[in-house]
Parts: C-alpha cells; structure tokens; sequence
C-alpha cells in the first residue's frame, strides 16, 4: 500500500464510550470515480500507485495509521428524539492536520455495517454519493462551511434499495463530525463525565476562545446563523435538519435529500419524507434555532447551578434569531448590490422575494440578472418588476462598486436537481462526463460560463422531489 495520509489521532484516544473500533467491510470490485487531487494535497495524503487510492478509500485496505471507528451520537429525526444513532455505515479512518494547520476527519461512508446500524446494510449507492460529491464540493466554491468530497469509489457491488442498484463509497472530510446529538446522547444517558469530556474536546478543537459549555453554544450559534443565512442566500434547502446532522463546527453536513431551489417560493420543500414541510426553505431559520436548543438542554447538564445555566442558556438562544437576521440582511444586501444593509432596506428585498415567488421566477437567475437588460425577462409581471426596479436604483444610488458586489454574491450557476439526476444516470450507465463538466463548471460558480448549466430545467426537466438515498 502506497496510499499514505499523515494520520494524526485524537477522537480515538477518547473513551470507550464514545465510539466502536471497528474496520470497513471490503468490497469486490473497487474502481475510482473521482478523486479530489487538490483537497489531497492540502491534506498531505500522497500516494505512489493511483491504484491504492481505490483500495484505501474503499475501505479494502487500511493506510498505515487509520484508526478505524464508528462514532456514536443520538438526535432528534423530525422532533422525535432518537436515543441511539451512530455512524451505521460511515467509519472514521482517523484525522490529518492539513497545510492550514486545520485538523479534518478522513470518514469513508457506505463502508460496512457498524453496531450502529439497525437495520441498514451498512452501504451506499452511487446516486446519493455522487450527489453529495458534487453538492458539498459546490457549497464550498460557493464560499459556505461544509463538508468535503475527497473521493467516490465505485463498490463492484449491488445494494438493494427499492431495486438494485450500483453501490459506492464516499470518502468525506470534514472539520470533524461532531454533532448536536454527539452531547445529546450523553446528557440523555446521564453520563455527565463523558459529556465534559466532549465539550472540552469541541472547545479545544473548534473554538479555543471559548469560555466553558455556555461560551461553546454561544459559538456554535453564531456558527450556524451565518449557516443558515449562506443556505438562504443560495437557495438552498437541506432538507433533513435533524440535531444528528447539525455540526458543532457549523458546517454543512449530510447532503440527503437537500436541493437548490430553481424556481423561488418561500415554502419549497424537495424532501419526499418531509410531508408536513418541517424543513421547508423558510423554516430553516426556526429549526435550526430549535437545534442549538437541544444543544443548549444537553449542556445545560453539566452545570452546578441549573438555575442560572437555563437562565444563561435561554438568553444565548434567543439571541439567535436576531443574528439569522442580521446576517440574511447583509447576504440579501450584497444579492441586489448593497454592501451594508440595514433594516429598512428588508422591505426591498422581501418585495423582490414577494414578486419571484407570485412569477415563479429562478432565484439564482434572477438575482443574477438584476443589474443587466434582460432582467425584466426573469419576471412575468414587467410592470410590477419595473416599479421594484425603480425604486431599487434610487436605493442603489448612493452605493459604489454595485456590480461588483452583487456578482460576488450572486453566483451564475448552482448545483441544479435535473443536471444531477442527468448525471447520475450517465455515471450508473459508465459515462462520467456530465460529472466532470458540472464540477468544472462549479468550481467557479460566480464566474461560470457554461450557459447550458445555468438553465432552469425545462417542464420535462423538473425534479419535484429528493430522496434520503439511504
Ligand atoms: P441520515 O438520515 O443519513 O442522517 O441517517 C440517520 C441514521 O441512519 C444514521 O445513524 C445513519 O448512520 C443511519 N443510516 C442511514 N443509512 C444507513 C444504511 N444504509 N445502513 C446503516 N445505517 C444507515
Ligand atoms: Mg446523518
């Protein structure tokens, strides 16, 4: 094994408790799909033979180093809380510290079945992987904290969901997988001495400034309302907002049944389990204050006085909706080219909102059209959009470098369902093209020139809903 990454340990000297050892399932037939030479590079993973990238990241051979487990945490699925989750088929390989100094988990997911994985194989199949690959590695040239793709390797195996299909191994990095539902499970089981140890590991790993439990939620929130904000100002919907896939470190995590929204209304839900819309588009600032307050109730745990942690915990969450907020006014601000938004300029841009959602026009396209000639096109109602407009460029008049500002903030292409349906389908029939012209032209998604990509699908086209792809 050539296949070398400078593994350097730290979630596996924790105690037992806190995770299973365990090592991935081979499979038969590992063959490389895509593999993230640049992210590999700041990671300090080398390798001599490109054929043992197949054998390390499909689990079938282990890099010298690895540490191998599965970590375990709870969570509340849709508001019902679940007290056993757990990595059910996703396995930590071990930790590098990159070119940044940034620690970051190496986990292979769809490796094997671990103990925590009820009644799931264990695997994944290649649509939800290469979904996630292409999604969490546009969120990032997008500028928003997320997980990362190293790697998608084919499995040489059927998995069998509704039918069978090809199974693959995504190899996922990530700031770490800490999430809510890591504390929730020891606060749930009263096991206050692992609880601690947790949060002085998240504090010493994530926010280092950080002043006890409180100074920790009081970090994470903040953390997650830039989230959030950056999710609303892309349209995007993550579409399973449960505390088990809300990251402490505030970056994006579990790429399921999550979309970008093409045509704009307020409600979209993409979801097909998400019936009553509990993570619908607008809602998501709402839940996921509702997270940090499951976040904030296992913390609450490890104080002396109880009084005075509710006291202190209640204050810090409520303070949350105001910081979505402020910043969903300065990402919408910089979207119709104005640098430092205030409060007032709210009804200007829920107008615009307002006037996208009654013509179905494309979020992405029409924000990026604002300032050019063709703008009205993205509207149906061209009198109702001129007289937004006019009022709009008495606003912007004072501003400098509008265009500027608003071309940094309003890319030209998302990752769309249709193009990624298309793309899965091309890469289960063998042919990987589709995906390789869609992570090019997402690389660069505020300076895109693919115009075919930036297209909303057509009526035939239209993806109405997501699947979990579990
Ligand atoms: P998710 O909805 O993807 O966040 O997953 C929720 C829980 O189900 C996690 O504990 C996963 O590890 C587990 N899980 C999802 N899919 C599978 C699978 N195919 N096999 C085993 N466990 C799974
Ligand atoms: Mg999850």
């Amino acid at each position: 094994m050539t296949f070398i990454a400078p593994f350097d340990n730290s979630y596996a000297a924790l105690p037992d408790g806190f995770f299973t050892r365990i090592n991935p399932t081979p499979v038969a037939a590992p063959q490389v799909l895509a593999f993230n030479a640049r992210l590999a590079k700041t990671l300090g993973i080398r390798h001599a033979d490109p054929d043992d990238i197949a054998l390390a990241l499909s689990g079938n051979a282990l890099p010298d180093g690895a540490a191998p487990l599965a970590q375990l945490y709870a969570g509340h699925q849709f508001g019902n809380y679940n007290p056993q989750l757990g990595d059910g088929r996703a396995i930590l390989l071990g930790e590098v510290v990159d070119t940044g100094g940034i620690r970051r988990d190496i986990q292979l997911k769809g490796s094997g079945r671990t103990p925590y994985s009820r009644g799931g194989d264990g695997r994944a199949w290649l649509g939800p992987v290469l979904r996630e690959y292409v999604v969490s590695e546009a969120m990032h040239a997008l500028g928003i904290p997320t997980t990362r793709a190293l790697a998608a390797v084919r499995s040489g195996e059927d998995v069998y969901r509704e039918t069978a299909l090809p199974g693959a191994v995504l190899t996922r990095v990530a700031t770490s997988h800490l999430r809510v539902g890591t504390f929730q499970v020891f606060a749930h089981r009263g096991e206050l001495e692992n609880l601690q140890t947790l949060t002085d590991y998240a504090i010493a790993r994530h926010y280092p400034q950080a002043e006890g439990a409180m100074g920790l939620l009081r970090a994470v929130c903040a953390r997650q309302a830039d989230l959030i904000a950056a999710w609303m100002s892309v349209g995007f919907i993550h579409g399973v907002m449960n505390t088990d896939n809300c990251a402490i470190s505030g970056e994006t995590i579990d790429y399921g049944p999550c979309a970008f929204m093409d045509a704009f209304h307020a409600n979209r839900v993409f979801s097909s389990i998400d019936r009553q819309g509990r993570y619908a588009f607008s809602n998501q600032p709402q839940i996921a204050v509702w997270n940090m307050a499951q976040l904030a109730t296992a913390l609450i745990q490890l104080s002396g006085d109880k009084d005075a942690a509710i006291e202190q915990a209640t204050q810090i969450v409520h303070a949350m909706p105001a910081l979505i907020e402020a910043a969903w006014l300065k990402r919408f601000g910089a979207k119709i080219g104005i640098v430092d938004a205030q409060p007032e300029d709210t009804a200007l841009i829920e107008d615009l909102l307002g006037l996208m959602q009654k013509d179905g026009a494309d979020f992405t396209n029409a924000f990026r059209s604002l300032g050019r000639d063709h703008a009205v096109d993205e509207f149906l109602d061209s009198e109702a959009f001129e007289a937004w407009h006019a009022r709009w460029q008495a606003r912007i008049g004072t501003e400098t470098d509008v265009d500027r500002t608003m071309n940094a903030a309003n890319p030209a292409i998302i990752p769309r369902n249709h193009r990624i349906e298309q793309m899965i389908e091309a890469a289960v029939a063998g042919d990987m093209a589709p995906f390789e012209r869609l992570m090019k032209a997402l690389a660069t998604p505020y300076d895109s020139t693919d115009q075919d990509l930036h297209r909303p699908p057509s009526e035939r086209e239209i993806v109405p809903a997501t699947f979990c792809g579990t």
